[in-house]
């Protein structure tokens, strides 16, 4: 098993960020051809999930949906002020599981993996576990 520590800054207080291509590069250097990749968020407010990568107005539509879902100030009782972000975290899910075949993502032809800022912008970090089986 192979485990990378990867950095992302966001610079928008909502906003998805395509990162299958480093999620790719930290299987390709952990050498697996045949298993799984876990990505991980140790975030409270930032999530993971996979989703269009073809039409960016897919993920607008995302972020939009979810901004009207679940809106800034609703009377909610968290001090810090950020329980949207919280709650969006919980709805996408902090992690996704991608199967690896001959070395590569098994994503299919329209999908790509997203970092979900929800409370940005911040320095960020996700975690991709390489396992091979
Ligand atoms: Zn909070």
């Amino acid at each position: 098993m192979s485990s990378r520590e990867i950095t992302v800054k966001t610079r928008e207080r909502t906003v998805m960020i395509d990162i299958s291509s480093e999620v790719q590069k930290a299987v390709s250097a952990a050498g697996i051809l045949e298993g799984i990749a876990v990505v991980y968020s140790p975030h409270t407010t930032a999530g993971i999930t996979i989703n269009e990568n073809a039409d960016p107005s897919v993920k607008n539509d995302m972020i939009r949906t979810l901004n009207k879902l679940i809106p800034y100030e609703d009377g909610y009782t968290h001090m810090e002020g950020n329980s949207d972000a919280h709650i969006k975290a919980t709805l996408t899910g902090l992690s996704v599981t991608v199967p690896v075949i001959g070395g590569r993502l098994a994503l299919g032809t329209w999908q790509g993996i997203y970092f979900c800022e929800y409370d940005g912008p911040r320095n960020r970090r996700f975690i991709v576990n390489a396992i091979n089986g």
